[in-house]
């Protein structure tokens, strides 16, 4: 593992170069493009130091129709683990979702999203503009070896987890780790064969999945959500009990990433289980203030 964190190695100016050589689909093809999801892997010959929980730059090619400049870069998080899928500190991977969005001015909708559109049809060969790596706020503790940690995602949301486990793994891990993952569908549950995999070798990892358009809220009185759909956070307070045991440990950290508002479903629910482990007011301020809680939303 890396001592230091690296930061900005390349910038707008000095991009990296990676070529594509892998972009799987993730999710099944009958979805089609509103849920195609891409597992994408880029080699390049630079040194790109980068740790699972940071994110890197791609650099779209084309120019901004509204202003006639260079497109400005998008963010992904890192999907690999510190040495990369082929374990030769020569890739890095994403999980990107392919981007639609409707124009509120003019009602026009299904416009593709410029650089997720550009990332998901990109071929075996194609070259990419690289920037990062970037962030420091969502890694793993440094000493995480035997922390309890809470992991939840919702769709492209668990590129990072995928990076961190298994660095942790590799490392030795002996601390419990949950992982909470929302989908909406079954057939698109993002690298379920790998957590199933590593729920089956290690006792100390949880995989609970929710499904949201599949699986109904058995708790709609306690945890509220939108056509009683199953949601992360009824799968959080269905385990509240395990939950606050994990918790009620001073040096347990949980993570959300995901979908940009996640967290007013979340919340709430972390700061009931809290009150349950006897913290007087908000759960989630104590989290915060300990440093115990880390959000990546977008
Ligand atoms: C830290 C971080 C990590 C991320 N990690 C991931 C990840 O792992 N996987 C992933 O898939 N995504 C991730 N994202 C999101 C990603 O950066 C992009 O935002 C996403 O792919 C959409 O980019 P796009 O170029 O396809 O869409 P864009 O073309 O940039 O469109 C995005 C939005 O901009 C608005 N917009 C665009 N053009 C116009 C216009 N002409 N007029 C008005 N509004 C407009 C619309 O609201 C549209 O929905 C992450 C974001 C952040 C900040």
């Amino acid at each position: 593992m890396l001592q230091t964190i690296p930061i900005n190695l390349f910038r707008i100016s000095n991009p990296m170069l990676g070529d594509v050589v892998e972009n799987r689909r993730l999710t099944a093809e009958t979805r089609g493009n509103l849920n195609d999801v891409r597992h994408l892997v880029f080699r390049y010959k630079d040194n790109l130091p980068y740790l699972p929980g940071q994110s890197i730059g791609i650099l779209p090619p084309g120019l901004n129709a509204k202003n006639g400049k260079a497109h400005q870069p998008r963010l992904y998080s890192i999907a690999s683990a510190t040495g990369g899928d082929h374990r030769d500190h020569q890739t890095v991977s994403l999980c990107v979702v392919r981007h639609f969005w409707e124009n509120p001015a003019t009602g026009e909708k299904g416009i593709p999203g410029v650089a997720s559109n550009y990332l998901c049809d990109l071929k075996p060969g194609d070259r990419v503009k690289i920037t990062g790596p970037t962030g420091k706020h969502f890694l793993l503790p440094e000493e995480f070896k035997n922390k309890s940690l809470v992991f939840v995602a919702t769709g492209t949301g668990i590129a990072p987890y995928r990076g961190m486990l298994r660095d942790m793994f590799d490392a030795g891990y002996a601390g419990k780790v949950w992982l909470v993952f929302g989908v909406q569908h079954g057939d698109c549950t993002l690298y379920d064969d790998e957590f199933e995999n590593w729920a089956r070798r290690h006792s100390n990892f949880t995989y609970i999945k929710a499904v949201s358009r599949e699986e109904k809220n058995p708790i709609p009185q306690e945890v509220p959500t939108r056509n009683d759909r199953m949601y992360v956070q009824v799968r959080l307070f269905e385990r509240r009990r395990q939950l606050k045991e994990l918790l009620s440990e001073p040096d347990s950290v949980v993570y959300m990433c995901g979908l940009k508002g996640m967290e007013a479903g979340i919340f709430p629910i972390l700061d009931k289980i809290g009150a349950e482990t006897g913290t007087q007011g908000s759960f989630v301020a104590k989290l915060k203030a300990e440093q115990r809680l880390r959000v990546e939303v977008y």
